[in-house]
């Protein structure tokens, strides 16, 4: 009997989607990868309840708001190793050249200054922002940190890759920041 398939979430926070759009870019290896993993619960498939346990979490962006801080705790509570993926997730990257703004000057500059048709900050159906971006790591515990912006997709592989072999990946040595 063949080996049980690991399980895989995964979400974006505070990001672009490009590290989700590299997660793709293993293209035909994808095809392999469904053969040992299962994707349960992701923007990539149509299942949006988190399973109770999941083997393995994978976080894009980085945390700016309620949503994305309650997302994190989910992720950390339910999956028994959370992946850090992409710079924002583990640096704040892009989302976080706001930091050194106040809240109300960005909010004005986003929805107010720049839009000509009903200028307005919204308050409703969207989660608070927080005044300050921080990383995954600075509000969970994070077992993996895959850098780059995005990821290179054949890094991507070498950690699923490493974990369906039940290796500890060391993205160290497929990686860098900004590449
Ligand atoms: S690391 Fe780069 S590609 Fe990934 S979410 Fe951030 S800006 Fe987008």
């Amino acid at each position: 009997m063949s080996d049980p398939k690991i399980t895989v979430a995964t979400a974006w926070l505070d990001g672009c989607s490009g590290c989700h759009m590299s997660f793709l870019d293993m293209d035909e290896r994808l095809v392999d990868l469904a053969q040992k993993l299962d994707i349960v619960y992701s923007p990539l498939v149509d299942t949006k309840v988190l399973p109770e346990q999941v083997d393995v979490g994978i976080l894009e962006g980085s945390i700016s708001s309620e949503g994305d801080l309650h997302h994190a705790k989910e992720f950390r509570k339910h999956c028994k190793l959370l992946i850090s993926l992409g710079d924002c997730a583990i640096t704040g990257n892009v989302p976080a050249m706001r930091n050194p703004f106040k809240l109300e000057a960005v909010l004005n500059r986003a929805y107010v200054e720049t839009v000509d048709v009903q200028p307005q900050i919204p308050t409703v159906g969207v989660p608070a922002l927080f005044r300050q971006v921080r990383p995954i790591h600075g509000v969970v515990e994070v077992d993996v940190f895959i850098p780059g912006c995005p990821p290179h997709a054949d890094a991507i592989f070498y950690v699923l890759n490493e974990l369906i072999e039940g290796r500890t990946p060391d993205p160290s040595k497929v990686t860098r920041f900004g590449a």
